[in-house]
């Protein structure tokens, strides 16, 4: 990490020593009020306290076996202030970050890039007494499924010492390894050995009580869409009954779910910024929830609170490495109003259907067929964000297409959040080295994939049939902000012409 760390540091360990007097004022005026009203805290702040106190009585998980003790005058571990500290089952002590040098901290090294997975290490993440000191990554497993855990910890539905048995849970198919996942610079925001870590690092997790969890898994399963039922009644998909399997349009899928493992030094150099200064924008506005992301520069993985993807894949998923066989792409943005939906108000589900069906075909004629969902709401600002842009446009009557990223730069500060440039990670861990079909009009996405080295043969519009007519706003916006056409690219004066639904309409 870039010098000017180390006074951060010393200014945090002194924040530390602060909240550690804090803490203890607080302690002791607890304990004066407490006896002061008598054992039964029937005063409004023992009541309160007994309330809060509640749902984690009996005890939540064991004292660490492993103790931090603080270096002199660094960071100490703490007591929440007011904490029911008994009654909560918590140990007393919460180890609010912890420091390279700390007595205790003895992280499993971890060299990102290294071709042999033993030598590169398994990512660590967990804050369990038995692995809080041998961490070698910031965050926690799940993404942002990270706070149901947590909710399940707290309401002890789930118990804190269960240990999770990965037997027959090996991947369905065999994938790699590829030269790129020992490339430290292509694959930088996933763990390319996420889907065999129980097997490969068993000894850690058995003799060590090292806990370990896969960030990767491989699955196979059938999937039903209507509109594929449609596709080959129309004679567009014909059944061959192994991808597509009957009248139905039932396909046949390989299933990749991967969730976000971020190696910063690489993440910061794909968006052309120094690695501290990413360190300490995620952690401020995480609202401080990572303060290691700040005391560890020691620590270079990440797993961050967002969705990850899922990577499905039509025919035998070993063509895809294959540079002999034909690939068909379809990179897709979860929106969940037209994915789940079909909301008419963009062509998301339409390219969705799209990409599926031409994967499938693609498939059917000996290549390799894929589409990769990115959980990534409203162009990665999320539902409400952007139903609040489009919710003000048509109230108003202005819902145009030259108006569209304007409007969402007025709501959002940006005109899109899905930033591309770690998408193609997943391309390489696939072993793709080129696209014969991309199934996208985004030029972002086309400039992250070439970017990353990868060819892009042709470039797959989704056909005017497929367009809903209230979405026009939408795409006509995109082609004329840089979206790959064939067709016509409007002019400014021809885009404000074109003009979604107006609320009275839908009201009637
Ligand atoms: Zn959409």
């Amino acid at each position: 990490m870039a010098s000017g760390t180390g006074d951060q540091t010393d200014r945090l360990a002194q924040l530390a020593s602060e909240l550690l007097t804090v803490s203890q004022r607080l302690d002791k005026l607890e304990k004066e009020k407490a006896s002061a009203e008598g054992k039964a805290a029937d005063g409004i702040l023992g009541a309160g306290l007994e309330r809060a106190a509640t749902p984690l009585k009996v005890g939540y998980t064991s004292t660490p076996t492993t103790e931090l003790p603080a270096e002199a005058g660094t960071s100490s571990p703490l007591r929440v202030p007011g904490s029911p500290e008994v009654k909560s089952g918590f140990s007393s002590r919460v180890i609010l970050t912890t420091y390279p040098k700390q007595i205790g901290i003895k992280p499993i090294p971890l060299e990102w890039g290294a071709a042999d997975p033993v030598q590169r290490g398994p990512v660590t993440v967990s804050r369990s007494p038995s692995t809080i000191g041998r961490r070698n990554a910031i965050g926690a497993h799940g993404g942002s499924y990270s706070i149901y855990y947590a909710l399940a910890l707290a309401s002890k539905e789930l118990n804190p010492d269960h240990k999770p048995d990965f037997t027959n849970a090996e991947p369905a198919v065999n994938i790699g390894p590829f030269p790129q996942w020992s490339d430290p610079k292509k694959i930088v925001a996933m763990d390319p050995w996420g889907h065999v870590v129980p097997w490969i690092h068993k000894d850690f997790i058995d003799k060590e009580n090292i806990d370990l969890r896969p960030t990767i898994a491989v699955t196979k399963a059938h999937m039903k869409l209507p509109e594929l039922e449609e596709s080959v009644k129309s004679g567009r998909l014909v059944p061959d009954g192994k991808v597509c399997l009957n009248e139905l349009g039932e396909l046949a899928v390989t299933k990749f779910a991967v969730e976000p493992v971020w190696y910063l030094p690489g993440v910061a150099e794909r968006f052309g910024i120094d690695e501290g200064t990413l360190r300490r924008s995620l952690f401020e506005h995480t609202g401080g929830m990572y303060p290691e992301l700040i005391t560890r520069s020691d620590i270079k993985v990440f797993l961050p609170p967002i969705g990850g993807l899922t990577v499905y894949v039509f025919g035998d998923p070993a063509r895809m490495s294959d540079p002999s066989k034909r690939l068909a792409l379809r990179i897709h943005d979860e929106c969940n109003g037209s994915d789940v939906f079909g909301s008419d108000i963009c062509t998301c589900r339409p390219y969705l259907i799209f990409g599926i069906e031409e994967a499938v075909k693609e498939a059917q004629n000996g290549g390799s067929g894929v589409v990769i969902y990115f959980r990534k709401e409203g162009r990665a600002l999320g539902e409400v964000t952007k139903h609040a842009v489009v919710y003000n446009a048509r109230k108003r009557g202005e819902d145009r297409a030259s108006d569209y990223f304007k409007r969402t730069e007025n709501i959002a500060g940006v005109k899109d959040m899905r930033f591309q440039a770690l998408m193609p990670d997943i391309l390489h861990w696939l072993g793709i080295t080129k696209i014969d079909r991309m199934l996208s009009m985004s030029n972002m996405k086309h400039d992250a994939i070439v970017g990353q080295g990868i060819p892009i043969h042709e470039r797959v519009e989704l056909p005017e049939s497929w367009i809903p007519a209230d979405s026009r706003v939408e795409i006509d916006a995109k082609i004329t902000a840089g979206y790959f056409t064939q067709g016509h690219r409007m002019t400014e004066q021809e885009l404000a012409a074109v003009q979604g639904r107006i609320w009275e309409d839908i009201d009637h």
